[in-house]
C-alpha cells in the first residue's frame, strides 16, 4: 500500500507515512461504472478509505459522462443542450463544466511546464473580441499562440467599453465601463515568462499599446508588426483571403475557438453569461486543442522552435 492516511488528523501523518499500518479491507464495485475498487482501514486512527478517495472523480455519481460532455462543449454544443443530449440536469452540467475546466487548467499547467527547459523562440499574440451578456458588455481574450504548431500558450479575459455605434447606447444603458485589457495584457506576458525565451521574437498586429506592455516582461525580446488584416479587409471574420498572412497559425487558433465554441459563434443565440464561465470554457478548449486537435511530437517540445 503506497497511500498515507488521508484523514487529516490521524497520527499517521505526523510519523512520516507510515505505510506498515495501512491494511487492506475487502473491495467493492462502484455503482456508477462498476469497477472493483479496493478498501483500505488504517490501523491507527482505525478509518478506512479506498483507491477511489485520491481520485480527481471522488464522489462523483455521473464520472462517465466526463468525457462526453466534454467533447459536447468543445463541439459548439451548449450547456442546456449537452445536458439534453446526455439525459441530466441542467445543474449537473454546470457541476461538470466547471470541474472540466479545473481539470483542464491542470493539465494546461503540466503542458506548459515542458517547456521551462526548452523556453520557446516565437509567438504571436491577439486579441479576440466577445461580450458577456450584450453586446454593450464586450470583452477581450488576449490570446497567446506559438505559430509553428498552433499551440495556446495562454490567454486572459478582460472587460472593454463599447465601441463604435454601440458606445453611446451602452453608456446610456449600462455607465461607463471599465477598460481592462492592460491587466488582463500583463497577466497574459506574466504566465508566459517561464516558458518564453527572453530574447524571443513576437509577432502582432500594430495595436499601439503591445508595446510597452510586452517590453516590460520581455525587455530584449524582438516585437514585429503588421498590419492588421481587419483593417484592411472588413468583415471576413478571423481567416482573411490574403495571398499571405503572417498572423495566420494566431488567426487560424481564433476561427477554430470561434467554430468549436458555441458561446463564440458568430450571430449566434448563446452568450456569456460571465466572465468566470468564458474563462472556463475557454480552459476547457485549450486543454483539448492542445492535446487533440493540434498535432503533437514525439517530446512536446519536439515540433517547436528552441533557442
Ligand atoms: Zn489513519
Amino acid at each position: 500500500m503506497s497511500r498515507p492516511c488521508p484523514n487529516s488528523e490521524c497520527l499517521t501523518r505526523n510519523l512520516n507515512p507510515n505505510l506498515g499500518r495501512i491494511f487492506r479491507k475487502g473491495i467493492y464495485f462502484r455503482r456508477s461504472d462498476g469497477q472493483r475498487i479496493q478498501r483500505y482501514l488504517c490501523g491507527v486512527c482505525r478509518k478506512s478509505f479506498s483507491s477511489a478517495s485520491f481520485g480527481p472523480c471522488f464522489r462523483q455519481k455521473k464520472r462517465k459522462l466526463n468525457h462526453r460532455l466534454k467533447l459536447l462543449l468543445v463541439s459548439g454544443v451548449s450547456q442546456r443542450r449537452a445536458a439534453i443530449i446526455l439525459g441530466v440536469n441542467r445543474k449537473t452540467v454546470v457541476r461538470k463544466f466547471r470541474f472540466l475546466a479545473h481539470q483542464a487548467r491542470l493539465k494546461q499547467e503540466a503542458f506548459l511546464s515542458e517547456f521551462s527547459k526548452t523556453p520557446l523562440s516565437e509567438v504571436q499574440f491577439d486579441d479576440l473580441e466577445t461580450s458577456e451578456h450584450s453586446k454593450c458588455k464586450p470583452l477581450s481574450v488576449a490570446l497567446a499562440v506559438e505559430p509553428n504548431t498552433r499551440k495556446i500558450l495562454g490567454f486572459s479575459v478582460s472587460s472593454m467599453p463599447a465601441k463604435g455605434l454601440l458606445a453611446h447606447t451602452a453608456r446610456r444603458k449600462y455607465g461607463p465601463r471599465k477598460d481592462n485589457r492592460p491587466i488582463g495584457w500583463n497577466s497574459l506576458f506574466h504566465s508566459l515568462k517561464p516558458v518564453v525565451h527572453s530574447q524571443s521574437s513576437w509577432l502582432s498586429d500594430e495595436n499601439p499599446h503591445y508595446p510597452s506592455h510586452l517590453k516590460r516582461h520581455f525587455p530584449q525580446a524582438t516585437h514585429r508588426t503588421v498590419k492588421g488584416a481587419r483593417g484592411c479587409i472588413a468583415g471576413q471574420g478571423e481567416l482573411k483571403k490574403l495571398a499571405f498572412d503572417p498572423l495566420f497559425s494566431l488567426n487560424h487558433t481564433c476561427a477554430m475557438l470561434r467554430a468549436n465554441l458555441n458561446r463564440l459563434f458568430r450571430r449566434t443565440w448563446c452568450t456569456t453569461k460571465s466572465q468566470t464561465g468564458l474563462i472556463d470554457h475557454l480552459s476547457i478548449d485549450v486543454d483539448y486543442h492542445n492535446r487533440v486537435l493540434t498535432p503533437s511530437g514525439p517530446t512536446l517540445g519536439g515540433q517547436f522552435k528552441s533557442i
